[in-house]
């Protein structure tokens, strides 16, 4: 099922529209090889025809399977935008493309999903990435530790 409004359905009463957007539906074109979408888009929405317009408000939730650029381990983000609000023009220039009374608000979630996703996916704010662990500590150690043969030294006098 797409996410579409029917306007004749608006003209009494506000609408609520629950459910889930399905990955065919949504159809998101994600060129970042370390971010899946796995799950379908969760949307909690209320819908309310203004004069010359629709008014959707609600939130969209969807978590993604990112791959962190320092380490590589995979993990999920969720990305959640609450409160969304779009404003859908059906008058004027920018007027909102009607079929058969229907708006489809598909592509708008797509849109703004799309600008919510991370740039550079991290597993964590700080994470250190795969180099730290091997090399950083392995120079504290080693040093002074050569005074053992003048002690032998002497052990080797007492005998004599
Ligand atoms: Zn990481």
């Amino acid at each position: 099922m797409s996410l579409t409004v029917n306007l004749r359905h608006l003209e009494n009463r506000n609408l609520v529209l629950r459910g889930e957007l399905s990955l065919a539906e949504l159809d998101l074109d994600v060129r970042d090889e370390l971010i899946r979408v796995a799950q379908p888009v969760e949307y909690d929405l209320e819908i309310e025809k203004l004069d010359d317009s629709v008014l959707v408000q609600g939130e969209i939730r969807v978590t993604l399977e990112c791959e962190c650029v320092r380490c590589l381990k995979k993990f999920a983000q969720e990305i959640e935008l609450n409160p969304w609000t779009l404003h859908l023009p059906l008058e004027g220039e920018e007027k909102v493309f009607v079929d058969n009374d229907c708006v489809d608000l598909t592509p708008f979630v797509r849109e703004d999903i799309l600008l919510e996703f991370p740039q550079h996916p991290l597993c964590q704010k700080d994470c250190a990435g795969l180099n730290k662990k091997s090399s950083g500590k392995a120079q504290k150690t080693g040093g002074k530790t050569e005074t053992k043969p003048s002690a032998w030294a002497k052990l080797d006098k007492l005998k004599l």
